[in-house]
């Protein structure tokens, strides 16, 4: 018996002096940045997270609160909501989550997920819609998906409930990627009572092609439209603030992509 002792003593004290002998490679390849997606968070918190469904209901609540303030008062001209499709009315979630696992990247897998034509409702969305059409308020559709898959989006925006699913109401990308141009056109002949999107684009021309600073600062100058005029849904898995995070490259691959923007994380250490 104490010779076993002994021996467990002995082995406990080489086991001790052993990690000041473990080769240094190890420690590199365990602090190695692990090759996962940088959108597989956002992508599951769009698809499982309650969080994520409240919003859409909030955002849709608000937006239903203004359709009956904007209502009640006279307007020389019909009104009209202008909204953004997808990741506002539209969920394109199973496209991303299936690049992730297929491990590939928009466009490939696009046109195959649009001729499909299925794409879910954003929770509140086809009720508020058929609200304002119900009250006399007319519906546009303002979206930067090609022209292409214009009748692929008229079907699913019918099959799915959606009022104005039609050529005239259902205006997307036909050279430009900037909403402005569209938006003037419809405010011509309507009064746009509201907007509605999920990227800064779909309420301004003032948010496109700038850098995130710039962004953050027309915010802060504008935020009194912010659940008034204009309502917000979250999109924390695309859009044009990915493209101007600092240390993005849309050329890098993970896990060189991950690193880079991890030097621009804000922490609280000097
Ligand atoms: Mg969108």
């Amino acid at each position: 018996m104490k010779k076993k002792i002994t021996f467990f003593v002995c082995l406990m004290g080489i086991a001790l002096l052993f990690p000041v002998c473990k080769p240094p490679m190890q420690t590199a390849i365990i602090q190695k940045s692990p090759t996962v997606s940088p959108i597989l968070y956002s992508t599951l918190y769009q698809q499982y997270a309650a969080e994520y469904r409240a919003l859409c209901f909030q955002a849709y609540n608000i937006a239903d609160f203004r359709l009956n303030e904007a209502t009640r008062r006279a307007s020389a001209r019909p009104m009209a909501i202008v909204l953004d499709i997808d990741e506002t009315i539209l969920d394109n979630i199973p496209y991303e989550a299936e690049a992730i696992k297929g491990n590939f990247g928009y466009p490939e897998g696009w046109a195959e997920w649009m001729e499909q034509a299925n794409a879910e409702p954003l929770a509140g969305a086809v009720d508020f819609l058929n609200r304002a059409k119900g009250l006399g308020v007319e519906c546009f559709y303002v979206s930067n998906r090609k022209e292409i898959f214009k009748e692929a989006t008229i079907q699913n925006l019918n099959e799915k409930g959606f009022p104005f699913a039609d050529e005239a109401h259902v205006i997307l990308r036909s050279s430009s990627n900037e909403k402005q141009t569209r938006r003037n056109e419809i405010a011509k002949k309507y009064d746009i009572i509201m907007l509605i999107g999920d990227n800064l684009g779909d309420f301004d021309g003032i948010f496109e092609e700038v850098s995130a600073k710039e962004r953050m600062d027309a915010v802060n100058s504008n935020s009194r439209f912010f659940g008034s005029h204009w309502i917000v849904l979250p999109n924390a898995v695309y859009g044009n603030w990915v493209d101007v995070l600092p240390g993005y490259n849309s050329k890098l691959k993970e896990p060189e992509l991950s690193d880079s923007l991890k030097q621009h994380l804000k922490g609280f250490r000097k």
